[in-house]
C-alpha cells in the first residue's frame, strides 16, 4: 500500500505538476486505489476532479510495476458529468497535461467517435467523458461491456443529481448506479459540493459507499462562534454593537452594505469612543491602502465596511466579524466571517437582523425569499426532520448532536434561514443558536 500511496504522489508530481494534495484528497484517492467505493463532498473549486484523475492515471503505473504492462491495456476511468462545456474544458486540460481523455457526447460527429472507440478498443485512453443522458443509448453500453482491461473506475460528478431531495434532481442520475452493475466498473467514485446529510445518505446507499469513505473537507472550525440576533428596529442594533464591541476587544470588521452606512456608522462608533476606520471602494486607494496596513499591524482595531474590504486581506488574528446588515448572500457571508479566528484562537461572529433587513436585501439569499414551505423543506433537511419543530420556546439552541449530523452545513444559512423563518413568518422569536462552525 506504501508502493500504491507512492504512485499516487509520483503521479501527482510527474502529471499535474503539483506538489501536495489538498485537504482530503490523498484518503479518497487512497480508497479508490484499494478497490473501495468513495464519496467526496468538497467545496467548489477545492479539487474533486483529481480524486478521480490521479487513480485513471496511476491505475496503468501500478499495473505495470506489479505485473509487467498487461496486454489488454489497463481499462478506462468513465467520468459522468452533467454539462459539456465542463467535459470539454476538463478534457482539453487533461490533453494539456498529455493525459489521454476523451468525451463523447451528441455534439461529436461519426468520425471523432469511431477516433474514441478505437482508443478505447486500442487500450490508448485513460479517461472518457460522458453525459449522463448517453447511458440511455444502449450500443453506448454495450460497447463499454468489452473495454480490454475493463471499467477501472466511474466518477458521477454532481452526483447530488441523484437524489430528490436535492436541489437539481436528474432522473437521468438514477440509471447511473444500473450502468455501473451492467457494465461491471471495478469501483464508483461520486463528487459533489453540496450534500446535506440527506442527499449524501441517498448518493452513498445508491452506490453503496461506506460511511467510513464518505470525505469532506471539513467546514467546521471549532474556535469560531456563530451568533445571530434579532431586533425589531435597524436603531436597535447600535446599543448592541457598541455593547459588544466593548466586551469583545481585538481585531474587529463590521460589515455594512453601503459606502454611506460605512461612513456613518465609523462616526457613531468615534462618537462612542472607538478607534476606527471606514473602507469601502469609494476612498482614494492611497487611503485604502493605508487602512489596510494600519488594520493588519493593529494599530487600528475596527474596520467598519464594505463588501469591498477583505479581498486579500489575511490577518491571523481578527477576532470579531460583524454583520450589521445581511450580507448579499450566504456565500458572502461564509466567506466573511471565515476571515475570522485564523489563528486558531476564538473568533466571534455575530449578526444583527430586523424586518428592514429584509426590505433592503429583498434577493439576499440567492434570488428570491424562499418560501414558507421551501424553508421548511430546508430546515428539514439541514436538522432532520425530528429536530425541526422548534417554535415551543423562545429560543433554539442548536446541540451538538445537532451539529454532529450537519456538521457539513454552514451556520451562516442555518442562521439566515432561522432568522427568515422568524422575522418573515413568525415562527422563531428569537434566536441564539451557540454553536461554532464556518
Ligand atoms: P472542483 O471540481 O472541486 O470544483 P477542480 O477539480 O476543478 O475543483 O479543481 C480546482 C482547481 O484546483 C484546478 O485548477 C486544479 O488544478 C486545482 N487543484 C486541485 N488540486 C490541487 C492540488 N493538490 N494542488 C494544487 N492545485 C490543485
Ligand atoms: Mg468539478
Amino acid at each position: 500500500d506504501e508502493f500504491v500511496e507512492h504512485i499516487a504522489k509520483t503521479t501527482l508530481k510527474e502529471n499535474f505538476g503539483f506538489d501536495q494534495f489538498r485537504h482530503e484528497q490523498f484518503s479518497a484517492i487512497k480508497s479508490i486505489l484499494r478497490g473501495e467505493n468513495a464519496l467526496v463532498v468538497f467545496p467548489t473549486g477545492a479539487g474533486k476532479s483529481l480524486c478521480y484523475q490521479i487513480p485513471a492515471v496511476a491505475f496503468e503505473k501500478i499495473d505495470a510495476a506489479k505485473n509487467g504492462r498487461p496486454h489488454l491495456g489497463s481499462g478506462i476511468t468513465i467520468v459522468v458529468s452533467p454539462l459539456i462545456a465542463l467535459m470539454k474544458d476538463q478534457v482539453d486540460a487533461l490533453l494539456r497535461r498529455g493525459i489521454a481523455a476523451a468525451c463523447i457526447d451528441s455534439s461529436k460527429t461519426y468520425e471523432q467517435q469511431q477516433l474514441t472507440t478505437a482508443a478505447i478498443r486500442e487500450g490508448r485512453l485513460r479517461l472518457l467523458y460522458c453525459a449522463p443522458e448517453r447511458l440511455n443509448n444502449e450500443g453506448f453500453v454495450e460497447s463499454m461491456k468489452h473495454v480490454p482491461g475493463g471499467i477501472r473506475l466511474v466518477a458521477v460528478d454532481e452526483a447530488h443529481c441523484i437524489s430528490e431531495w436535492g436541489h437539481s434532481f436528474r432522473p437521468d442520475y438514477l440509471k447511473v448506479a444500473r450502468f455501473i452493475q451492467e457494465i461491471k466498473a471495478e469501483r464508483v467514485i461520486c463528487l459533489t459540493a453540496t450534500a446535506t446529510p440527506r442527499v449524501a445518505d441517498d448518493v452513498a446507499r445508491a452506490f453503496e459507499i461506506d460511511k467510513s469513505n464518505v470525505f469532506r473537507t471539513s467546514p467546521y472550525r471549532p474556535n469560531l462562534r456563530l451568533l445571530a440576533e434579532s431586533v425589531s428596529t435597524k436603531q436597535d442594533k447600535f446599543p448592541k454593537l457598541f455593547k459588544f464591541l466593548r466586551e469583545h476587544p481585538g481585531s474587529t470588521l463590521v460589515y455594512v452594505t453601503l459606502q454611506k452606512q460605512a461612513e456613518q456608522l465609523a462616526d457613531d462608533l468615534k462618537d462612542e469612543g472607538f478607534h476606527v476606520a471606514a473602507f469601502h471602494a469609494g476612498l482614494k486607494t492611497e487611503l485604502k491602502a493605508q487602512i489596510q496596513d494600519d488594520f493588519m499591524a493593529s494599530r487600528i482595531p475596527i474596520v467598519v465596511a464594505t463588501i469591498a474590504f477583505g479581498m486579500g486581506i489575511d490577518k491571523a488574528d481578527i477576532r470579531n466579524i460583524l454583520h450589521f446588515d445581511l450580507s448579499g448572500t450566504i456565500e458572502e457571508y461564509s466567506q466573511q466571517i471565515g476571515r475570522a479566528g485564523r489563528d486558531g484562537k476564538p473568533g466571534h461572529c455575530m449578526f444583527y437582523i430586523c424586518p428592514e433587513d429584509f426590505y433592503l436585501r429583498e434577493n439576499f439569499a440567492r434570488g428570491d425569499l424562499p418560501s414558507r414551505q421551501s424553508l421548511r423543506r430546508l430546515l428539514e433537511d439541514l436538522f432532520h426532520r425530528d429536530a425541526v419543530h422548534t417554535p415551543e420556546g423562545d429560543v433554539i439552541k442548536l446541540n451538538q448532536t445537532t451539529l454532529g449530523r450537519t456538521y457539513d452545513i454552514r451556520a451562516s444559512p442555518l442562521a439566515i434561514l432561522l432568522a427568515t423563518l422568524e422575522l418573515r413568518f413568525g415562527l422563531i422569536r428569537a434566536i441564539t443558536p451557540e454553536y461554532s462552525s464556518y
